[in-house]
């Protein structure tokens, strides 16, 4: 069974991004750039049922330009057995990532993909959902516990207000949330294993997708800066400023 990961090169989520000055998007020159979070989790999700012998081949996929093979090596050293990289310098967009990702889920016929539940940087949280209407399967996201068992795989999701499971006929499209696994720390040893495996590149022409953006960005800003509070003398002065001044009460 084969499990197919994507994996996104985003600013690490220990960076505090600045705006750009023009107001076109972020900086993101000179700054620490890592996997995103979610997909570490997937990634961990992954080798994990490898390591169970429920899966036995996972392949890490990153769409964008060369540096993100940076990210596949990692994704290989916590497990993954090989990577793919779509490499473009476009900007990419979901709905050209969810299309890129089709066409190589055609091509490669895995039983699971698991992505993340969104990208810090975009905070998008669409492409799995675009990816399982594209290749028409079934989709859980927000996972928090996966369970394979024959051709079903049963995932529980994160909701409002609780926990529901869901049954899934495989192959079918999953997302993470926070709280299904803890990656593990990437070992040396296994950086350097990671070197040696195989890493294919393709383009968007190759997949015969079209990756040109949909969306324009029309301004970026920094959100507001929060106001000073006031300190008030005792608990009648606090009911008194909420019922008289904020009228909250
Ligand atoms: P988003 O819809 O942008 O919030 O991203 C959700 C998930 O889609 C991510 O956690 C990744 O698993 C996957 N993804 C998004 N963009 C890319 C990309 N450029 N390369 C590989 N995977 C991606």
């Amino acid at each position: 069974m084969k499990i197919i990961v994507p994996v996104k090169r985003v600013v690490d989520y220990n960076v505090k991004v600045r705006v750009r000055s023009d107001g076109a998007g972020v900086d993101i020159g000179n700054v620490k750039m890592s996997m995103n979070p979610f997909d570490e989790i997937a990634v961990e999700e992954a080798v994990r049922l490898k390591e169970k012998g429920v899966a036995t081949e996972v392949v890490a996929v990153s769409c964008g330009a060369a540096q993100c093979q940076e990210t596949l090596r990692t994704a290989m050293a916590i497990g993954a057995d090989r990577g793919i990289l779509v490499e473009t310098n476009a900007e990419l967009q979901p709905l050209a990532v969810a299309k890129l990702l089709k066409a190589l889920v055609d091509k490669e016929q895995p039983s699971l993909i698991i992505l993340g539940k969104q990208a810090i940087d975009d905070d998008a949280n669409q492409t799995g959902q675009m990816l399982a209407a594209l290749a028409e399967l079934p989709q859980a996201t927000f996972a928090s516990k996966v369970e394979l068992a024959g051709d079903w795989v049963d995932v529980t999701r994160e909701v409002d207000g609780g926990l529901e499971t869901l049954s899934l006929s495989i192959p079918a499209v999953i997302t993470t949330d926070l709280r299904l696994n803890a990656p593990r720390y990437v070992t040396l040893p296994n950086i350097m294993k990671a070197k040696k495996k195989p890493l294919d590149t393709v383009s968007p022409g190759d997949l015969g997708v079209d990756v040109t953006p949909r969306l324009k960005t029309l301004k970026v800003a920094e959100p507001a800066g929060r106001k000073a509070g006031v300190k008030v003398a005792d608990v009648a002065a606090l009911v008194d400023k909420l019922k008289n001044e904020v009228k909250v009460i």
